[in-house]
């Protein structure tokens, strides 16, 4: 066990650093991706460590967007695969759709650790392992190795803790493109069709809740949703909560007295 006590007030932010340590112990997670992890973890900080309204807004839309989809693909990466592997592998399940493992830093070394993982939690159908023979356009080897039978002909890609230059590369391709992202501010949350601003490990959840709620609803209705869908709004809803919640805590008082004066 990892040892951290139930009763610290940052038990689950140390409980997923410590899964992500382990890990990278195990060649499922590079260096770099603790670094990213840390800023995920300064604006997961920011918002309140909550699912806010802008994600489950951005998740009902990723929803509709997976349901209305011929061919989705959900791509992973080491942290990804570190923090949600059942999570993951149980929307794949869900909507019938492969996981794809796709990495920045790609070694076929650490894509067979990550496919391994995601088989022993029960996936069905993981690409990218033997088959990343085709290329995404623009990127460079071995960065844009994508599987002909998954991302290279996905129609709705949905990318987690992602590269803004990838994430621009899918939508050049004409995909559209979901994305788990807790920087409003990055290149990938400004870049994707839907971006869902919440941790990874409480957005995936989320959106299998959502499809679970839509799933044998009418394509018109989905349609509607997608539709009336504005990822504008919701990366500004992003930054609106940010700013209300850092101005409300500044009036009442950030300080702590540990001696209760
Ligand atoms: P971009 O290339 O899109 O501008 P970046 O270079 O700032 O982003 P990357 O390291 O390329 O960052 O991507 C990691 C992204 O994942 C960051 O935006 C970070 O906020 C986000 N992130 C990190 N940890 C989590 C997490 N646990 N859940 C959701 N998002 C996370
Ligand atoms: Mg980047």
């Amino acid at each position: 066990g990892h040892g951290i006590p139930r009763s610290h007030p940052r038990y689950w932010s140390l409980v997923l650093r410590e899964r992500l340590v382990e890990a990278m112990r195990e060649g499922i997670v590079v260096p770099q991706g603790l670094i990213a992890h840390g800023r995920g973890e300064c604006f997961d900080y920011l918002i309140g460590e909550e699912t806010q309204w802008f994600a489950r807004e951005a998740a009902r839309a990723a929803a509709a967007l997976l349901l209305l989809a011929e061919h989705p693909v959900i791509s992973v990466n080491g942290n990804a695969a570190a923090l949600a592997a059942d999570e993951l592998v149980r929307l794949s399940k869900l909507l019938d759709a492969p996981l794809e493992v796709n990495l920045f830093y790609r070694t076929e070394e650490r894509v067979r650790r990550i496919a391994e993982l995601l088989r022993r939690k029960g996936a069905r159908r993981v690409l990218g392992v033997e088959d990343a023979t085709a290329r995404i356009p623009g990127l460079p080897h071995p960065r844009g190795m994508v599987s002909p039978e998954g991302i290279l002909r996905a129609d709705v890609v949905l990318v987690a803790l992602e590269d803004g230059d990838r994430a621009e590369a899918l939508r050049r391709m004409g995909k559209r493109v979901i994305a788990i992202d807790l920087n409003p501010l990055s290149r990938t949350a400004r870049m994707a069709d839907v971006t869902i601003v919440d941790n990874i490990v409480r957005a995936v959840p989320l959106i299998a809740g959502e499809i679970e709620k839509l799933r044998g609803r009418p394509r018109s209705e989905l349609g509607e949703i997608v539709q009336g869908y504005d990822n504008n709004r919701v990366l500004a809803g992003a930054l609106l909560h940010i700013r209300e919640r850092l101005e409300k805590l500044a009036r009442e008082g950030v300080a702590l007295n540990p001696l209760g004066e």
